[in-house]
C-alpha cells in the first residue's frame, strides 16, 4: 500500500532540495538518493506549532526502532532536521522550528 503515500519531493520539493543538500554535504550519499524517493506516510500528528514532522515508514507509534537505528542530525539553515534511519532505510523527518511548509498538490 506504500504506492499510495505521496512523494514528499511532490508536496514539498524545498524540503527534499534542500535534505539532499545537507546529506551530501554530510558525506550520507545513500540517504540523499534514498531520500528522493520518501513519501509522506503521516505526519508526526504531535500538534506542537514548532514540529512539521513526517513520518515516512509504516512503524507503529511510540515503538523504539531496535538495534539498527541511528539518528543523522543535519545542519540546515533554519531550526532542525533530524532523521530517524533503520538499516539504511529512512524512518521519519523531524522538523523542529522551521518556518511553516506549505504544500503542494492535492490534499488528502
Ligand atoms: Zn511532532
Amino acid at each position: 500500500m506504500e504506492q499510495d503515500h505521496p512523494l514528499i519531493r511532490d508536496a514539498f520539493p524545498d524540503l527534499i532540495a534542500e535534505l539532499i543538500a545537507l546529506l551530501e554535504d554530510e558525506g550520507e550519499r545513500e540517504l540523499a538518493i534514498c531520500a528522493w524517493d520518501l513519501r509522506l506516510v503521516d505526519e508526526c500528528g504531535c500538534g506542537d506549532g514548532f514540529c512539521q514532522s513526517i513520518r515516512t515508514a509504516d512503524h507503529p507509534r511510540g515503538q523504539p526502532y531496535g538495534p539498527g537505528h541511528r539518528c543523522v542530525p543535519l545542519l540546515p539553515s533554519k531550526g532542525m532536521l533530524i532523521l530517524d534511519v533503520v538499516d539504511g532505510r529512512i524512518m521519519y523527518i523531524e522538523i523542529l522550528d522551521r518556518p511553516p511548509m506549505h504544500r503542494r498538490g492535492p490534499q488528502p
